[in-house]
């Protein structure tokens, strides 16, 4: 992948992970969203995107180090990047989006999880914490069958995009993101050894990519009225209606 065309912006299923953060602190009454990113410098507009839609604090791990690093890598960077949080501030949730646009492994949540030893509920469709009872729980919906599971904090969830409608950032939230800092760490603020992540420590390898050939089956009408009636003789003669 062409790391370098990126335009750095939040990928978009993050924004539903920061939206169940946001809620969720907004129902407790009380706490801190922090949004962490890990990579290359434009990954900043990233957490500044989380900033605007109302999150505390960012933090972006930058560190050439890092280029190359395969999903365990990744995880294993922002895993660093939680215990280091976790060292000032009890990090009660750790919240994923279900997966990055570009990679589209699913990953990196759980194997974050299992970094942070921390149970992992995944692919969420909705997420309640009980502060009382110091536990999690969230819906999964299947194919055949919705499965409800509890944890106990501290734990992780990666939210789907049907758990929520993220926010659009408004104007005073745009503003007051302009003020928020942005903590920038290196491998080396987080203690973590260069050579067992980026293109160095990577367990994988991608073979190849290549664009997906275009498709030859498409059918173009041209509408000068009656694209209606093509498009039923389409139908029909493909058994298709
Ligand atoms: C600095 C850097 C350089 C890289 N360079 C290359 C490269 O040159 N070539 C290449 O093929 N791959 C590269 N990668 C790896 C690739 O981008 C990873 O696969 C990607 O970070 C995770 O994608 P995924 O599909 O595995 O994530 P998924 O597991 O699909 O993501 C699930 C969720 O995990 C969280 N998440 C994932 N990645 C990050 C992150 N970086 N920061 C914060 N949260 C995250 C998000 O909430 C996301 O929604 C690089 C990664 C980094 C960090």
């Amino acid at each position: 992948m062409d790391r370098e065309q990126g335009d750095g912006t939040l990928n978009e299923l993050d924004e539903n992970a920061v939206e169940a953060a946001l809620t969720l602190v907004q129902e407790a009454g009380g706490g801190e969203v922090v949004a962490v990113t890990v990579g290359p410098p434009d990954a900043v507009d990233a957490v500044r995107r989380a900033l605007q839609m109302g999150a505390d604090d960012a933090v972006h791990v930058l560190d050439d180090a890092i280029a190359g690093s395969d999903a365990l890598g990744t995880a294993a960077v922002l895993a660093a990047a939680v215990r280091r949080l976790g060292a000032d501030a009890p990090v009660d949730l750790v919240l994923a989006g279900m997966a990055a646009l570009d990679g589209l492994t699913s990953l990196v949540p759980a194997a974050l999880a299992a970094e942070l030893d921390l149970p992992a509920l995944t692919l969420a469709t909705s997420v309640e914490v009980d502060a009382a009872a110091g536990t999690v729980s969230v819906r999964r919906e299947l194919d055949h069958a919705d499965e409800m599971l509890r944890a106990a904090l501290p734990a992780l969830v990666s939210v789907s995009d049907r758990a929520n409608e993220p926010r659009y950032p408004n104007f005073a939230g745009i503003m007051a993101a302009r003020k928020k800092p942005v903590t920038v760490w290196t491998l080396a603020d987080l203690g973590v050894d260069a050579a067992t992540v980026g293109a160095a420590g990577a367990r994988t390898r991608v073979l190849a990519a290549a664009p997906r050939p275009p498709r030859t089956d498409r059918v173009l009408v041209q509408d000068s009225g009656d694209a209606g009636v093509a498009l039923a003789a389409w139908l029909v003669e493909n058994k298709l209606a």
